[in-house]
């Protein structure tokens, strides 16, 4: 039986990535850390790290935004890649970097409570001021 696979790759090229499995649904979190890494918010999904095998990896710089968690972006064209909290064995990735069709799906929105004050969110889908339980994710940006 053939595992699901998807490929992606930052806006250049330089990194590039493939999972094999089934992906997370996509989270969306508006704390400011996300929101000042790529100027909206952050919508990610989610794999083990051994469902991940990543190409071009001297091309990602990590940036530690938090004191437990790490964001990765291309030092090349500057995309958003990553986010790894310390001692995880999960990865986040950015939704949007997967060739299409990703068969991703947004299923809700975190950190509500800290998102820009220049959108609204009107999808409809469930929206939590902070995070969900038992979702791994930045904490209170502040
Ligand atoms: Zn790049
Ligand atoms: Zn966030």
């Amino acid at each position: 039986m053939a595992d699901e696979q998807h490929g992606g790759s930052c806006l250049c090229g330089a990194v590039r990535f493939r999972t094999n499995g089934k992906l997370r649904e996509v989270v969306a979190c508006h704390c400011s850390q996300c929101r000042k890494q790529t100027g909206l918010y952050y919508a990610a999904t989610n794999v083990s790290v051994d469902q991940i095998e990543i190409e071009g990896e001297d091309h990602i710089t990590w940036y530690r935004a938090s004191s437990f968690a790490r964001r990765g972006f291309c030092n090349v064209c500057g995309s958003a890649l990553f986010w790894v909290a310390d001692g995880a064995d999960e990865i986040s990735i950015m939704a949007g970097l997967f060739d299409e069709p990703s068969d991703l799906k947004l299923a809700y929105h975190i950190y509500c409570a800290d998102k820009g004050d220049f959108y609204e969110i009107s999808d409809g889908l469930p929206q939590y001021r902070q995070g969900r339980p038992g979702l791994l994710t930045a904490g209170p940006s502040d």
